[in-house]
């Protein structure tokens, strides 16, 4: 097992795989390291983007979603939850105000990551040209005088022993707890809250084949279909056909201590505070999932990406959740991690193998990719980060009003819902056009106050419209800033 390679990719998840086929249809030798080969079981990675299903067939590799029970998603809807106000009767369905966002041609799917993980490795495996080695990565190897990093030592599964394997150019994939990146990357990762995933059975979704987004109290809580229910007695649609009926639900735990968050009663927090929120059709089904299943939580995790072809030792990517994390709200990390992917794999094969030990050439191919890039990374992470300082508006009138402004601006139809749902989507690859539609909701808001203040507010609702657009403008300009946007050509 001392044999040199062309590439080694650590790590076998979304975006390992793919690297791992694209690079190996290249005439590239790969060696394709995951620590387990087993199928995932996990709360992330279900939902993905009409954006990422396009990337993903770029590469050839759209039948991976075949073959998984995954579930077509047409659009989005987004809930405001009935009304909590105890001197105010409820709204019947507990739904105060709801909006539609369809996608149109453009078809997302939600389905059960480990199913998906299993078919994207089925088709690495299977590769031509890829070896696929189950084993955990433990360090890098470094030349001393160089810097450069010539492979990887490796504790292969069922031996007692570390074995070192090399190549001219080694990619880190290994996902959101990533152990390299600390070595390389200076910007702290910072958490924004928790996810707690549990899944619904028999739950009929107020948007059916939607992502629905409940904008709960003091966070957003997200239902999606993963699957369809297999069992007898699950419920049909008006044809007689099942429908999608294994629904994840991810409901968002602000702060970074979700013990203090909660109370310490995670169950108890979940139970009281969230489902009375919730859409009274979803209410039974969360309930008896609070109560029969597991609850699980993963960190929803910030990172913009660092500049990789000015301060990486040569031979050494990273790529995916390693190097870039957005808060998972918009269910956009592997539209980003397939998009990378595919522009990297085309700037690659513009390198021959033996070109991979030139540092410069590799170089100058990062550098491509990372501005490349910035047409879908730049959006959807902004929009992920930017949405959950909205949705998650506290007590904060000028982001509440941000808020209101956009369902409003939702409702004025055209262009200004297909334009945020198409950036949402990673279809339209284009900051500028999600600065416009930000600041277009922004004015609209201030519009909607000025309007509704009359004449004798006047003045004070023109202060109050100033301190929302830079209340906006303090949300985008430092995200743009982070993720890149001043290297746009
Ligand atoms: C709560 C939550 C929900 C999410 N939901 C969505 C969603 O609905 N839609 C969406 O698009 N994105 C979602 N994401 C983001 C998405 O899951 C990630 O962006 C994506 O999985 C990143 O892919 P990756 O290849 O970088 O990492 P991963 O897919 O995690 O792959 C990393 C791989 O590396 C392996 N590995 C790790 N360390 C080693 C080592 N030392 N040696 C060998 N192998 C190793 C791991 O076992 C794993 O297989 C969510 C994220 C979170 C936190």
């Amino acid at each position: 097992m001392s044999r040199r390679y062309d590439v080694i990719v650590i790590g076998a998840g979304i975006v390992g795989n793919p690297l791992a086929v694209v690079l190996a249809n290249q005439g590239k030798s790969v060696l394709l390291l995951e620590r387990d080969l087993s199928e995932p079981d996990r709360i992330v990675g279900e939902l993905l983007q009409p954006g990422g299903v396009h990337s993903l067939r770029a590469m050839g590799l759209g039948d991976c979603l075949e073959g998984i029970n995954a579930a077509p998603c047409y659009g989005y809807k987004v809930i405001i939850p009935g009304t909590d106000d105890a001197s105010k009767a409820p709204h019947p369905d507990n739904i105060l105000r709801s909006h539609d966002a369809v996608l149109g041609q453009n078809v997302g799917y939600g389905f059960h990551h480990g199913r998906f993980i299993r078919r994207l490795r089925e088709r690495a495996t299977t590769t031509e040209g890829v070896t696929t080695l189950e084993g955990t990565c433990t360090s890098l190897i470094k030349d001393d005088s160089t810097g450069q990093i010539r492979g990887v030592n490796v504790s292969v599964k069922g031996r007692g022993e570390d074995i070192q394997l090399f190549a001219s150019l080694t990619v880190v994939a290994d996902g959101c707890f990533s152990k390299f990146r600390r070595d390389y990357i200076s910007t702290p990762v910072v958490v924004k809250g928790h996810f707690v995933g549990i899944e619904l059975r028999n739950c009929p979704l107020p948007g059916a084949e939607h992502g629905n987004v409940v904008l709960g109290n003091p966070s957003p809580v997200l239902f999606y279909a993963i699957g369809k229910y297999a069992g007898e007695e699950g419920p049909v649609d008006q044809d007689g056909n099942r429908i999608w009926n294994e629904i994840r639900a991810l409901i968002d735990i602000p702060g970074t201590d979700m013990k203090k968050a909660t109370g310490g009663d995670l169950k108890g927090y979940l139970e009281t505070k969230i489902l009375p929120q919730l859409p009274l059709g979803i209410q039974p089904s969360f309930r008896k999932a609070l109560a029969t299943s597991r609850l699980r939580s993963m960190p929803n995790q910030y990172l913009p990406a660092p500049t990789q072809y000015t301060t990486f030792p040569p031979g050494l990517i990273l790529v995916g959740d390693s190097q870039n994390m957005r808060h998972p709200l918009t269910g956009g990390g592997m539209t980003v991690a397939f998009e990378d992917v595919r522009i990297l794999g085309e700037e690659m094969a513009n390198l021959k193998p033996a070109e991979l030990s030139e540092d410069s050439k590799v170089r100058s191919v990062v550098r491509t990719w990372m501005q490349k890039r910035l047409g879908v990374s730049g959006v959807v992470n902004v929009l992920a980060m930017a949405l959950y300082d909205l949705f998650a508006a506290g007590d904060d009138p000028n982001l509440k009003t941000l808020r209101n402004a956009t369902f409003a601006y939702f409702e004025v139809g055209g262009n200004c819902v297909t334009g945020p749902v198409s950036l949402l989507a990673g279809i339209l690859k284009s900051p500028l056009s999600l600065v416009s539609h930000f600041f277009a909701v922004a004015v609209y808001g201030t519009y909607i106050m000025v309007r509704e203040g009359g004449i004798l507010k006047a003045p004070f609702s023109l202060v109050r419209s100033a301190t929302v657009l830079w209340r906006a403008a303090s949300i985008i300009a430092p995200l743009g800033w982070k993720e890149g946007w001043a290297g746009l050509r």
